[in-house]
């Protein structure tokens, strides 16, 4: 299940202020505290999600970093071992970065737009959708990918300019990127409409990029996606993107995954769901059955005596692995009792002395059906 909306946890309208959020967290955390809440296991997840989330929203730099990118700005890079550990991996393993890097660059006058355009302008980000089943995402894997991006031009070097001569500065707007019009009592600056706002022109455009200074390719690269990874999360490889204009700097390259619903798991955070036909038999005298678990192995798990459908059972550690580390969460079975059916005579035989002896065993009826008796009796009157 995808991970909660932190304002929606805390009952609150995306963006709400400091004073709101401080207000509803504390009403929540009051609402739901463990104290309050004995064997309420729904009250303590959600007691342990409102406080992530508060955690996350009352600091003023963390919450303006979720505001703009959702749960992705705290995946993956947050960690200090994540900045340290994956390098000498490869290229691009090294490449996996802080997502507050980019994200302070901007807020500290890196940001783009405004002023005049260089010509050198950086590349594009990237967006690479990779679908993964959720044993990959239990293990982690290496994983190599094709994407269709721009690459530095090798005839010009980036430069957009044939045969080594250099962009020569817009004789229009000399350089500045804009111009300036007498329009009445106005005068009005706009684009400069012979270089497009980048202050230089290419006399002798390269005919291999027409001047772009970069071209179209598939570029094949070997990712490495960490155990632990849930629909939503987000790598970033740095440097990844699309090559700039005229050797301006290279974009960034995010991978968004999404993992696959499984046949047999069912996934929520760490935690995964698995429903286990048991039969008759076993439900009623209790026994042993045997369960898949995620890994590929399997466990013996005891069924009680008399279990009914919907009983849970916890196998503790047999769960997904949380991405930032911090161990594995928990596989929960729930027993679904299943009638049998094409049965021979003999075992038709037996079902119906049992059903014979069950009466016997038990004349007064089961509490349900005094129930029942009980409502018609309150009707009749
Ligand atoms: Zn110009
Ligand atoms: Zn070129």
């Amino acid at each position: 299940m995808a991970k909660r909306d932190y304002y929606e946890v805390l009952g609150l309208a995306r963006g709400a202020d400091a004073d709101a959020i401080k207000k509803a967290y504390r009403q929540k955390a009051k609402e739901l505290h463990p104290d309050r809440n004995k064997d309420n296991p729904q009250a303590e997840a959600q007691f342990k999600e409102a406080n992530e989330a508060y955690e996350v929203l009352k600091d003023a730099d963390k919450k303006a970093a979720y505001d703009r990118f959702g749960h992705a700005a705290f995946e993956n890079g947050m960690g200090g071992g994540a900045r340290g550990g994956p390098r000498g991996q490869g290229d691009f393993a090294s490449a996996f970065s802080d997502v507050f890097d980019d994200l302070f660059g901007d807020f500290m006058g890196g940001g783009r737009g405004g002023g005049r355009r260089s010509a050198a302008q950086r590349g594009n980000d990237l967006r690479y959708n990779l679908r993964i089943n959720l044993e990959d995402a239990y293990a982690g894997l290496q994983k190599t990918i094709n994407v269709p991006t721009a690459v530095t031009c090798g005839s010009c070097k980036g430069t957009g300019a044939e045969g080594g001569s250099e962009p020569q500065t817009c004789p229009t707007c000399s350089g500045m990127g804009k111009v300036r019009a007498q329009q009445g009592f106005f005068t009005v600056e706009r684009t400069c409409p012979t270089c497009s706002g980048m202050g230089q022109t290419i006399k002798n455009p390269c005919q291999t990029c027409h001047g772009q200074g970069r071209v179209q390719k598939e570029k094949s690269l070997s990712v490495n996606i960490p155990a632990g990874v849930e629909t939503g999360t987000r790598i970033r490889l740095a440097g990844e993107g699309e090559a700039g204009m005229r050797g301006g700097p290279t974009g960034d390259l995010y991978i968004f995954i999404e993992v696959n619903a499984h046949a047999l798991f069912e996934r929520d955070n760490t935690n995964l769901y698995c429903r286990v036909p048991v039969s008759i038999a076993t439900a009623a005298l209790g026994g042993e059955i045997e369960v898949p678990t995620i890994d590929g192995g399997r466990s013996r798990v005891k069924v009680p005596e008399g279990s009914q459908t919907g009983r849970q059972m916890r196998l503790r550690g047999k769960g997904m692995p949380a991405l930032r580390g911090g161990g594995f969460g928990d596989m929960f079975i729930e027993l679904a009792v299943e009638t049998p059916v094409k049965l021979t005579a003999r075992q038709r035989e037996i079902l119906k002395e049992f059903e014979k002896l069950s009466e016997e065993n038990n004349p007064q009826g089961s509490s349900f059906f005094n129930s029942v008796k009980n409502f018609w009796d309150s009707m009749k009157g």
